[in-house]
């Protein structure tokens, strides 16, 4: 069953909050899903390319169902330095139930669970696609694709994901909305036909580890452009969906993405790749189904959300809704 929850988005009451909320922005989860449409084989490119408006659009369903359930939160983050001094990572490979025994369950989902969600999701897409369920199939392949692309995100895999332990906040967003807006037309995202990846386990260690490495840099570089920057031209005002916003300075984002280099376009590319590939993995595990099968296109899973709802949030779990949902 598809969750439907028919509410209205009221924009103009709490702007800031949905306006920040939204891990890599919506921009971005659309695009890589988009763009895994097309590293696929033509066997299963059809199937795909036939249903590539619901891939990209329910691309953003679980941010969107982060506001309306708790243990929805978890999925989108691991807080790394939790049980690693220091790279590469051995504590986190020895996987979720290990880490539930050492450390409690509450600890591990406070700290976030992105690898074994993917881990999950991977086997119930297979299993949807062995029965060649095509809505499973589809509502998986867009949310496993949003997963992914979270955890190509440094800031995902940190407790200091907002820079608020160093006097950086504010970097969450700027690092995953407001430089890929900025810049998304320059960056070079052709990633190459999709890969059978024999370990899928392996994969997205490696991945959550790069991440974590690059977070360290995502918060130096960050902190070479407040030292080259006078501080009363770190921000400015703009007019966002009819709000006036704080947000950093044009001259403030150049210089920070002019110091990652191509960080964020690597990141990108490279999610665009492993969701094509994760795709393609499930479907070879499945035992290669025809999905050629006619079915109508499936109803959009419309999750809105309401300024009750995200005002509810915020009571509930001042702190959460202060800070981590709004930062991502
Ligand atoms: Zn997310």
């Amino acid at each position: 069953m598809y969750f439907k929850y028919y509410v209205t988005v009221l924009l103009m009451v709490i702007p800031e909050v949905i306006h920040s909320a939204y891990a890599w922005g919506f921009f971005a989860h659309e695009s890589i899903n988009h763009l895994a449409v097309y590293t696929l084989d033509p066997e299963l490119f059809g199937f795909y390319k036939k249903h590539t408006e619901y891939i990209v659009r329910s691309s953003v369903n679980p941010d969107k169902r982060r506001y309306l359930v708790d243990s929805e939160g978890a999925r989108h983050y691991i807080d790394v330095d939790q049980y690693e001094k220091e790279l590469p990572l051995d504590t986190i490979r020895w996987g979720y139930d290990s880490l539930c025994n050492r450390f409690g369950i509450e600890h591990v989902q406070e700290h976030g669970i992105a690898p074994w969600n993917i881990l999950w999701m991977q086997w119930r897409l297979t299993e949807a696609f062995r029965n060649r369920d095509v809505h499973s199939v589809l509502k998986l392949s867009a949310e496993i694709g949003h997963y992914i692309s979270d955890l190509h995100v440094p800031l995902h895999t940190t407790s200091n994901y907002n820079g608020q332990k160093t006097g950086q906040e504010g970097i969450h967003a700027l690092w995953e909305s407001r430089l890929p807006e900025l810049f998304f037309s320059n960056y070079w995202l052709f990633s190459g036909t999709a890969v059978y990846l024999p370990n899928i386990k392996n994969v997205v260690y490696d991945i959550l580890e790069e991440s974590h490495r690059l977070s360290q840099i995502v918060l130096w570089c960050d902190k070479q452009v407040r030292e080259s920057i006078p501080s009363h031209k770190y921000y400015t005002i703009e007019l966002r969906k009819g709000k006036s916003i704080k947000t950093y300075s044009l001259a403030y984002r150049k210089e920070y993405h002019r110091l990652l280099g191509e960080m964020v376009e690597n990141r990108m590319r490279d999610s665009i790749h492993i969701v094509g590939s994760i795709w393609k993995t499930c479907w070879i595990d499945a035992g290669q189904p025809d999905m050629k099968v006619d079915v109508a296109f499936p109803e959009f899973d419309t999750i809105q959300i309401t300024a009750s709802d995200s005002l509810k949030v915020e009571q509930k779990s001042g702190r959460k809704a202060k800070s981590r949902i709004d930062a991502h």
